[in-house]
């Protein structure tokens, strides 16, 4: 029998219960369990592809194309492991499958209902998932926070598989928050208590509470809670706000939730080996020089629009011991003429101008990596980053001066950057683009091939554009060096370019931040803050 965590969240969203959800899976899987994680979004949205970074925070794709929330990123990096798209279940997805299947005559001569078609389908994709990846225990999180509306349909079909399951294969996990009033230091209970209510109304007592709370719960406050939840105080667990994110699966396994989970499981108790985990931490926390990274874009007012590349900038940084400071520069800003955006740039010791889509913000991206070529700035471009770094060496370098890509300029007379050949026949957006893992080629002598250290990887992609094939020698002899091709494809698909006349300077059409774990930095990372931090004690001209 499979064994299903459901995490519940309760009095606000953001409360935490993605990192909570994966250290619950981090704390089974360092008991030896093999376990799997699913988000469960209820919007109607199919994915979460066609969301901009401020409704929703990142895009994080997965390896087989999977266009998905970020806590599947959370996921990955706490666990090391590769999911599927599978693994994020939408509102837009399970009624998509539902009506599609009524179309299909599936349901032929019955009322097509709420209950039971949707939960059916709702209780078979979670199924599915956990079945496929093999895990003994599948870790659920329920997106929203209880009570919203659209979350009840996912209610109620978790609701059912305790029944289906059995009590002893199913724990209900309630995350909420527990405020504190300022006046008083004390922990307010109240809002924690509402939602416990508002579950139980809906037939789901929760097993464990997790209090999200700037300070730990005493006894008596867990006794308070406990009397009226009904659930006991030895379930009820604090999250406290924490130095780092990593450290969370430490602190709630300290506090015995791990203890708790797999005696209420009915599983065999073993000791945790979290291993390496602890010295990430300690590096991460200790570093012995610190360098600034320039991170230029357009949604820099949401730091959750690029986590993943955050995250990866963490893990290289641990893994070098330098402390990542970043300093976010606005595109819009200095393409609308702001000389003190412009400025931040005397500052960095490296840049990195982050993916992104549409014309806002592009001109003012171009000027960023005209600054770090000129300067000798250690560069990453990613994706789109990547493909305006082409233009700009395509203007400034080559005297192409109206060089552009089409996706800004569908006119331009010098299309370096261009629809890819498999995308012009492509009319629908949501989850069309070129998507997830695909072959690359490095090639040989470069800084690509020095930093891999290896011909071929495997690198996740989100993009419809590409080089125009037809530039590429033009680029090579200017001095912009292709180091790495798309392995799988008749075209000369161009991944990576660099600088030949440049410390660090080099653009990637994947998005190397999906792979980064903190055991595993990504080597492109490594290199930038490697560059950074030679780039610091250079005599860089100021
Ligand atoms: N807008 C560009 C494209 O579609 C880049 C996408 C990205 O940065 N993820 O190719």
């Amino acid at each position: 029998m499979k064994k299903y965590i459901f995490v519940t969240g309760g009095v606000l969203s953001s409360v935490g219960k993605g990192v909570i959800t994966a250290s619950i899976a981090k704390i089974l899987q360092a008991r030896g369990y093999t376990v799997t994680t699913i988000k469960i979004d209820p919007y109607f949205n199919v994915d979460a592809g066609t969301m901009n970074p401020y409704q929703h925070g990142e895009v994080f794709v997965t390896a087989d194309g999977g266009e998905t929330d970020l806590d599947l990123g959370h996921y990955e990096r706490f666990l090391d492991v590769e999911l599927s798209k599978d693994h994020n279940i939408t509102s837009g997805k399970v009624f998509l499958k539902v009506i599609m299947d009524e179309r299909a005559g599936k349901y032929l001569g019955q009322t097509v209902q709420l209950i039971p078609h949707v939960t059916d389908e709702i209780k078979r994709e979670i199924r599915y998932a956990v079945d496929k990846s093999g895990a003994d225990i599948g870790i659920v999180e329920i997106g929203g926070t209880v009570g919203d509306y659209e979350g009840l349909p996912f209610l109620e079909a978790i609701r059912q598989m305790r029944l289906e399951e059995g009590f002893s294969n199913t724990v209900f996990v309630h995350v909420a928050l527990v405020p504190i009033i300022e006046t008083t230091g004390e922990p307010k209970t109240k809002p924690l208590q509402h939602s416990v209510f508002e579950l139980r109304r809906i037939g789901i007592q929760p097993d464990i509470i997790i209090a999200r709370c700037k300070i730990w719960l005493d006894d008596d406050t867990k006794r308070k809670i406990a009397l009226f939840t009904n659930v006991p105080p030895d379930a009820i667990f604090t999250a406290p706000y924490v130095d780092t994110i990593y450290r969370i699966p430490l602190i709630l396994d300290e506090e015995g939730l791990g203890d708790y989970l797999v005696s209420r499981l009915g599983l065999e108790s073993r000791r945790p080996e979290f291993g390496e985990w602890c010295s990430f931490i300690e590096n991460l926390l200790n570093p012995r020089d610190e360098v600034s990274v320039g991170l230029c874009g357009k949604y820099v007012k949401l730091k959750d629009s690029y986590l993943s590349i955050l995250e990866a900038l963490n893990h290289a940084g641990a893994r070098l011991r330098v402390k990542p400071r970043l300093v976010w520069i606005d595109a819009e800003a200095i393409e609308q003429g702001s000389r003190d955006e412009l400025e931040k740039l005397k500052d960095v010791d490296s840049l990195i101008v982050l993916p992104g889509f549409g014309t806002r913000g592009a001109e003012g991206k171009i000027r960023v990596i005209k600054e770090a070529r000129e300067l000798g700035i250690p560069f990453l471009g990613i994706c789109f980053g990547m493909q305006l770094a082409v233009v700009e060496f395509a203007r400034n370098v080559l005297g192409l001066h109206d060089a552009n890509s089409t996706e800004i300029d569908p006119d331009t007379p010098e299309p370096v950057i261009d629809l890819a050949p498999e995308q012009k026949n492509v009319d629908k957006v949501g989850g069309t683009m070129m998507l997830g893992n695909k072959p690359v080629k490095i090639v040989e002598n470069t800084l690509a091939h020095k930093l891999y250290g290896t011909d071929l990887v495997y690198e996740r992609h989100r993009h419809r554009y590409v080089v125009n094939e037809r530039y590429i020698e033009k680029l090579e002899k200017a001095g912009m060096k292709v180091s790495g091709y798309r392995a799988d494809s008749p075209y000369r698909i161009v991944e990576i370019v660099e600088l030949r006349d440049h410390m660090f300077f080099i653009g990637t059409q994947f998005h190397p931040e999906f792979r980064s774990r903190p055991l595993r930095p990504h080597p492109v990372f490594i290199g930038l803050l490697d560059a950074a931090l030679r780039f610091k004690y250079s005599s860089r001209s100021k």
